[in-house]
């Protein structure tokens, strides 16, 4: 299942890319700002904003929406089915509503990402793989990774690391960049804010520094969670102890995505204010400069 191809994007890897987000996730992070990504079935988004009064399109064809009696939609998400999610598909004329999740086919998304294949040779760019966590599904990235080394085209995955090591070794051949995340190195705060095993994540690391082509680490910086100094510092020794890790990248909390909470009505418990901490940022940066471990090669960014 996926949700989106973002064509034209020079964000998530080098050079002009094709980005295909894949659906499902198996941490369920705090500060997550692709919330439709979570579910690995298809999601229902709606924003009332949009929506018409006097239209009856989506209560006609399910009885999971009704209106009360301020005239307001009203959707009971439990008992939005498969067949629900088809018929609501099309049926708003706003895109009030709409349905996150596309089944994947590998040969009509191959189809699709080749389109731009000049823009990718030109300019050293190629294909991501996001999500969501785009390893869930790792057969599908594995053949449709494969498909595009026969084509000349370079490939990247962007992920958490929280899946089993057998779906990392499964597509390791066809990745030419492994863009990872490392969000703590505290097992129990990692539990709290992102629902999942730090130990799983550090086996991964150790066992991916030792086969990737290339590995960048990437470290969201989030209010509350790890944005102090000591914090950073022992995300960035971990870093700098990975033999392969040539960068790392430093991501300022923002609050872009936050509106699909409610849109997909979840409340979201981050906090409403961008990071704005340039001087943790840039002592982080510096620290991992001057870190005795860190070698000639290795680089650290801060993204905006
Ligand atoms: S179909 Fe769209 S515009 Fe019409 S009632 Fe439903 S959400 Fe509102």
């Amino acid at each position: 299942m996926y949700f989106n191809i973002q064509r034209f994007s020079t964000h998530d890897g080098d050079g002009i890319r094709s980005i295909l987000f894949l659906k499902g996730c198996t941490l369920a992070c705090s500060w997550c700002q692709n919330p439709e990504s979570r579910s690995e079935k298809r999601s229902l988004l709606f924003d009332p904003s949009l929506c018409l009064s006097g239209c009856s399109a989506c209560l006609e064809v399910s009885s999971a929406i009704t209106r009360d009696h301020t005239d307001a939609v009203i959707i009971n998400r439990p008992a939005v089915n498969e067949l629900y999610l088809d018929r609501l598909k099309t049926v708003c004329p706003t895109k009030a509503l709409s349905v996150c999740g596309e089944q994947a086919h590998t040969d009509l998304l191959c189809e699709q990402l080749l389109k731009d294949k000049p823009f990718y040779i030109q300019s050293d760019g190629g294909v991501t793989f996001s999500g969501g966590e785009p390893l869930m599904q790792a057969e599908l990235v594995r053949d449709i990774a494969q498909r595009m080394h026969q084509e000349g085209i370079n490939t990247a995955v962007e992920t958490c690391m929280h899946v089993p090591w057998k779906n990392i070794e499964s597509v390791l051949p066809y990745i030419d960049c492994w863009l990872t995340d490392l969000k703590h190195t505290d097992a129990q705060k990692f539990k709290l804010w992102a629902k999942g095993s730090l130990s799983r994540i550090k086996n991964n690391f150790q066992r991916l520094a030792k086969q990737a082509k290339r590995l960048v680490i990437r470290v969201p910086v989030v209010p509350g969670f790890n944005d102090t100094r000591a914090e950073l510092q022992e995300i960035v020794d971990f870093a700098v102890s990975l033999e392969s890790c040539s960068e790392l990248h430093l991501l300022p909390y923002h609050t872009l995505g936050s509106n699909k909470y409610n849109l997909l009505d979840i409340k979201y418990l981050c906090s409403d204010k961008p990071l704005n901490n340039p001087e943790l940022l840039a002592d982080a940066q510096l620290y991992a400069q001057n870190h005795p471990l860190s070698r000639k090669q290795f680089t650290v960014k801060i993204r905006g």
